[in-house]
């Protein structure tokens, strides 16, 4: 079976690299898969067909249309921006037309808020393709996913004639924040997968080494909470104005005394709170936000309950208008076991690869798109790719060792191939 240069995964990847954009901005990146798609002949959906509208958590309208501004300046095509509508993201569909099952894959696409390092030793910056965007950086390797996926849809394409059913690689955006993964799920495209694969670099292992059953994924609710109050002047008539940041201070207490949940593992942060317009007046509005861990989805929910029932006793003794909104959300989830057997013989053919135990203790929304899959009788699996990375998720010398790449291809391709018994 033919397969792709190593010098073309990096390539791809460089090329990312170079271009960092954030959730739900990804219209560069989006812009460039697309094309490079369908240079090789290969069909694809653009963000419109894979995105439900009413499910999207955390897009932020003022940095879309600047993100659609820039990507004209790059020279994205006006035909393809109005293909994207306003939506990043795509999908490749690779039909065999021969009966066989539905795969399908998913790799995301954005950045994170970080400064690139500009230390001489970084390697990006030693080999000239370091973020060219500041305070932004592909650091959690999201720019080698893509890659691999690119690297994933040429193989299919390749050796097409030599392959039963049907594939669709899913190119998704905005997984930071965990914002991304609902809104796919709920469009229905994962509904008649068969078997689903998906996998993230570096998670701290060194390169030859792979995580195939991933555990203590955390459930995780991301919340932006609005107070509206009424102003007025504190000197001459502080009775009649509804103070909002006060309400916001009386939540930020209550919320981080929740008691803790004996079932298991909680974490809750109050992240930001902006309020008020200025030292004479009372507040009349506050906006915070927040984030909820727990270790199963039911402990999730009761944090989330408590918050809830608290905004609601806040609005009440402030006399404030509140509105709670969901930015982000990933659950727990297992591997199939079928799956992990699988992709654990195709890493016995490898002396260079062993399986790692490895507890994720995150999150991650592909949780989501899992459980979807698993819920509509699919099978599926998300693995680790060690990577020997530099610096940690998020840091500004992340960077990884390019021939983690192909190792994550190879077990894309090796787990296609088990499972058509080929
Ligand atoms: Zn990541």
């Amino acid at each position: 079976m033919k397969s792709i240069q190593t010098n073309k995964l990096i390539e791809w990847r460089r090329t990312f690299h170079q271009f960092p954009e954030i959730g739900w901005t990804e219209f560069v990146t989006t812009g460039t898969i697309i094309s490079i798609l369908r240079e090789m002949n290969i069909e694809v959906k653009a963000g419109p067909h894979i995105i439900c509208r009413e499910s999207i958590l955390g897009r932020d309208e003022k940095l879309v249309n600047e993100a659609i501004k820039i990507a004209e300046e790059e020279g994205i095509s006006t035909e393809l921006l109005v293909e994207m509508d306003g939506l990043t993201g795509c999908m490749a569909i690779i039909d065999t037309e021969i009966p066989g099952p539905t795969f399908t894959f998913r790799f995301d696409i954005d950045c994170v808020y970080v400064q690139e390092s500009n230390d001489d030793t970084h390697l990006p910056n030693k080999q000239g393709f370091a973020s060219c965007r500041s305070g932004l950086m592909h650091a959690c390797g999201h720019d080698g996913h893509t890659a691999v996926g690119l690297g994933l849809a040429h193989w299919l394409k390749q050796n097409i004639h030599a392959l039963r059913g049907k594939y669709k690689l899913i190119f998704q955006p905005a997984e930071e924040g965990v914002r991304g993964a609902r809104a796919i799920s709920d469009s229905g495209i994962l509904d008649d997968t068969d078997y689903f694969m998906g996998m993230h670099i570096g998670c701290n292992l060194k390169k030859g080494e792979i995580a195939l059953d991933p555990f203590d994924f955390l459930c995780t609710t991301k919340l932006d909470i609005s107070l509206k109050g009424k102003v007025s002047d504190a000197t001459d008539e502080p009775e009649k104005g509804n103070n909002a940041l006060a309400g916001a201070c009386f939540l930020v207490n209550e919320i981080l005394a929740i008691p803790r949940h004996g079932k298991g593992m909680t974490r809750v942060n109050v992240g930001t709170l902006i309020a008020g317009e200025n030292r004479s007046l009372i507040p009349s509005s506050a906006k915070m936000q927040l984030e909820v861990r727990g270790q199963d989805a039911e402990i999730t929910q009761y944090l989330f309950d408590n918050i809830k029932r608290y905004v609601d006793a806040a609005a009440v003794a402030y006399q404030l208008d509140t509105k709670i909104e969901i930015t982000g959300e990933a659950t727990n989830f297992r591997n199939d076991p079928e799956m992990i057997n699988i992709m654990q013989g195709a890493i016995n053919s490898h002396p260079e690869l062993v399986n790692i135990t490895l507890p994720l203790g995150g999150s991650e929304d592909v949780s989501l798109m899992v459980r979807r899959v698993q819920e509509k009788g699919g099978k599926a699996i998300f693995f680790l790719v060690g990577a020997d990375q530099s610096d940690g998720h998020h840091k500004e010398k992340f960077d990884i060792d390019e021939e983690a790449l192909s190792i994550g291809l190879t077990l894309f391709t090796e787990g296609i191939l088990s499972i058509l018994n080929m």
